[in-house]
């Protein structure tokens, strides 16, 4: 597998500090901050530090470490925007998009942590 990793987008940027950021959480490898457009009243990113492209990029070459704590981190982000069920929350949604197909905007891996409304169901199909 190949994957190519452009350090000008805009994650990578507010990585290195170069733009703001609400930030929820951070991490020894992981970022958690609002979204800046919230398509519900909780609406967090979680990315890893590390320079990966997409889930299966993360997925396939994070390390153990990094992986346990994106994971960690992304629990804890539920946990501190009160949606998780296991904390009396209402739930929320976890959506990772990848690629053309998936509409991935930002070419940094990120889980979309959605929350505080009823989503409505999965997608429909379109064809
Ligand atoms: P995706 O389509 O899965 O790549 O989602 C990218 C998300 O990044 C969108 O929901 C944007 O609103 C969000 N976004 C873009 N720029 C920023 C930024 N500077 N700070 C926070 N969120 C951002």
């Amino acid at each position: 597998m190949v994957y190519s990793y452009d350090d000008t987008n805009i994650f990578a940027r507010i990585l290195r500090g170069e733009i703001p950021n609400k930030t929820v959480l951070e991490t020894e490898h992981a970022l958690a901050f609002h979204d800046i457009g919230p398509q519900a009243p909780v609406h967090v990113l979680v990315i890893p530090k590390g320079p990966y492209v997409n889930f299966d990029h993360f997925a396939a070459e994070a390390s153990a470490e990094e992986i346990a704590d994106f994971t960690r981190a992304a629990g804890e982000v539920c946990r501190i925007m009160g949606v998780g069920p296991g904390e009396g929350g209402q739930g929320y949604r976890a959506i990772s998009n990848a690629g053309a197909h998936g509409v991935q905007e930002v070419p940094h891996y990120h889980l979309h942590i959605l929350g505080g409304r009823v989503l409505g169901g999965m997608l429909k199909r379109a064809d």
